[in-house]
C-alpha cells in the first residue's frame, strides 16, 4: 500500500515539518469519524484507512490541513479511484458528488 510521503512525495519533501503536522492533524481526525470509506460505503479497517484530500496537495497547499478538505477511504483500490489513478496528477473536482454516485451504485 501506498504511504502518505509516496503519494505527496514533493510536498513532504519540500515542507517536512507542516507534512508530518499534517499526518498528526489527519489521523486525529480520521479517529473521529466514523470507520465508513467515502467512496464505496464499507467499513474500513485501521490498517487499511487513509486520509483523503478532495483538493490535492500540489493543486491547494493552502488546504492540507483543512478537515474540510479531507476524506476517509480505504487505501488501494478507492484512494485510487479518487486520484484517476494517478497520486501525482489526478483528482476528482466533483468528489462528494461521485461517491454518492457510486456508493448508491454497490448498495
Ligand atoms: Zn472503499
Ligand atoms: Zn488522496
Amino acid at each position: 500500500m501506498t504511504t502518505l510521503l509516496s503519494r505527496n512525495f514533493r510536498y513532504a519533501i519540500l515542507h517536512p515539518v507542516r507534512t508530518s503536522r499534517m499526518a498528526r492533524i489527519m489521523r486525529r481526525w480520521a479517529d473521529a469519524q466514523p470507520q465508513v470509506c467515502e467512496y464505496c460505503g464499507k467499513l474500513v479497517r485501521r490498517s487499511k484507512r487513509q486520509v483523503h484530500h478532495c483538493l490535492p496537495l500540489w493543486a491547494v497547499p493552502e488546504a492540507a490541513e483543512n478537515p474540510e478538505n479531507f476524506s476517509l477511504v480505504h487505501g488501494g483500490h478507492c484512494h485510487q479511484a479518487a486520484h484517476l489513478g494517478n497520486y501525482a496528477e489526478g483528482y476528482i473536482e466533483n468528489w462528494g458528488e461521485v461517491c454518492d454516485v457510486i456508493r448508491r451504485k454497490w448498495r
